[in-house]
């Protein structure tokens, strides 16, 4: 049985259901939103409509078309503020991460630390909004001409983030966006939609121009849907799924689109691996947030010579981790976002036991709680090996030779980022380069993330890059003005 009593503190609540453009206000109709470790009422937020959706939209439109100024020192100084306060209110929005959610306290204090971090950083940006004079007198059809390029607000960003990351993946879409001085209508996850108005009244405390920002919580196929097709939203943000995101396309239709989309990603242990450490790594970069990450360590590839002994460090250091309740400080794993969920993890690892796959630790699922676990000899087709798990489950299997490893790591339809664990600095570059990936993490499994990177990666997984600054450009536009004289 899981191993302690949960919480029953009452928790922060919004001051309404729904934030419409700087007004606390409830829409026509509410949805519940409950603790998915034993299913208590947490609160209700609004399950906005498509009507209010509307509204939303087109007062953040009104006030970014009303030109008022808001320049970058502002902009700067605003989100500065926000990620003081963040800090500052680090014990409430930890409860509300970690009881809406999935994660333990742990984990979500942690995330409070990042989503600073991300304001932080996209204060920084505004004074990076910056362009370049243009080389007219390069052709004899500039001639005469003198120009350059600023960076303009792209207008009204929609947002729409996923369950696992419920406050920095906001911050990473919400802080660009406001840096870029854009407007932001956010749809957060339906699991968590208290960390995301627990944020905004943060950011409209630290200085943000109310009418900037609209939080509206609802369904993916109610509030979303048309969020993402209303034609006064200039530029979509969402992570999520791929399917949904395939969703996300149809209903956005030709407007720009960011992507952040999932991970089956890919660890490489050689043989000369520092074996321990590596194993170590794996086993937090597959269980954190009990799976449910994007970066999430799902497939290991381990050089034959000293796989055996690989798993056994491994199922090690997977059986020390303690499942529990959220709500205890020593717990490593929390349930899943749902029992739901954790049933389908229980499927698949099914499916691949009976392609003759062995469970080496784990297996067990309890309501929403699915155990840490470690399977081998996993068919090549099953579950586990070519979906997105996202759960705590993580495949081992030997490789012999080197081709044999890129050719595994890079057998599947996504490209987030890929673990290399070599003592070799030139093979490890070698593999870096034939990884079709994001990002290669020599030394570090795959989960390994700062804030400033450029983050995404090809095929699947996602349409260009997210990562402060790299958001901040796509969330503006270069506009260019010339000067011909005479
Ligand atoms: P999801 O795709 O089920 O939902 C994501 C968001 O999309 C939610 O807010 C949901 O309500 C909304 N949505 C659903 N249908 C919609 C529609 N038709 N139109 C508009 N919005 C709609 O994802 P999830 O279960 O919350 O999160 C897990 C997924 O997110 C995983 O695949 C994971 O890999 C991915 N993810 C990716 C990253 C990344 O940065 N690459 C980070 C975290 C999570």
């Amino acid at each position: 049985t899981v191993e302690s009593a949960p919480t029953t503190q009452p928790i922060w609540r919004p001051p309404a259901g729904a934030l419409w453009s700087g007004k606390w206000a409830d829409g026509a109709s509410a949805m519940p939103v409950r603790d998915p470790e034993d299913g208590s009422l947490l609160g209700h937020v609004t399950d906005t409509c498509p009507t209010e959706v509307d509204q939303a939209v087109t007062d953040v439109a009104a006030a970014v078309a009303s030109g008022e100024d808001w320049p970058a020192w502002q902009r700067r100084e605003a989100l500065d503020a926000a990620a003081r306060l963040v800090l500052r209110h680090r014990e409430r929005l930890t409860e509300v991460i970690s009881r809406e959610g999935s994660k333990t306290i742990r984990e979500a204090s942690s995330e409070v630390s990042r989503a600073a971090e991300t304001l932080r950083l996209s204060a920084q940006q505004t004074a990076h909004l910056t362009g370049e004079t243009l080389p007219f007198s390069d052709t004899p059809r500039g001639a005469g001409r003198l120009g350059w390029y600023t960076r303009e607000p792209v207008g009204v960003v929609a947002a729409i983030t996923p369950f696992n990351d419920p406050l920095n993946l906001v911050a990473h879409k919400v802080g660009p966006a406001l840096a870029g001085g854009n407007g932001v209508v956010l749809k957060p996850a339906e699991a968590t939609p208290l960390t995301a108005l627990a944020f905004a009244e943060i950011v409209l405390d630290a200085g943000v121009p109310a009418d900037r920002l609209a939080v509206i919580p609802g369904t993916g196929a109610g509030a979303g849907r048309a969020l993402v097709g209303h034609p006064l939203v200039d530029l979509v943000s969402f992570t999520g799924g791929f399917r949904t995101g395939n969703e996300v396309a149809r209903a956005a239709g030709a407007k720009k689109t960011l992507m952040e989309l999932g991970g089956n990603n890919a660890v490489l242990v050689l043989d000369d691996a520092a074996r321990e450490a590596a194993a170590q790594a794996v086993v937090t970069g597959a269980f954190g947030v009990a799976g449910q990450n994007c970066l999430s360590v799902q497939r290991v590839f381990v050089a034959s010579r000293i796989a055996d002994r690989f798993v056994r460090d491994v199922v090690t250091a997977t059986e020390a981790l303690r499942v529990g309740s959220k709500a205890d400080p020593r717990t490593d794993i929390g349930p899943l976002i749902s029992e739901r969920e954790a049933r389908r993890v229980r499927e698949w690892v099914r499916e691949a036991r009976e392609g003759g796959a062995e469970v080496r630790t784990g297996g067990r699922q309890q309501g929403a709680f699915h155990w840490p676990t470690v399977l081998t000899g996993v068919p090549a087709d099953a579950k586990v090996m070519t979906e997105e798990i996202f759960g705590p489950v993580l495949v081992i299997e030997p490789f012999g030779t080197l081709e044999e490893a890129v050719s595994r790591a890079n057998d599947t339809r996504y490209g987030l980022q890929t673990g290399v664990f070599t003592t070799a600095l030139e093979t490890a570059l070698d593999l870096a380069e034939r990884l079709r990936v994001g990002a290669v993490m020599i030394n570090d499994s795959s989960d390994f993330r700062i804030d400033a990177m450029p983050f995404g990666g090809p095929k699947r997984s996602g349409i260009g890059r997210e990562g402060v600054r790299y958001a901040v450009e796509a969330m503006t536009e270069p506009k260019i003005i010339a000067v011909r004289r005479g």
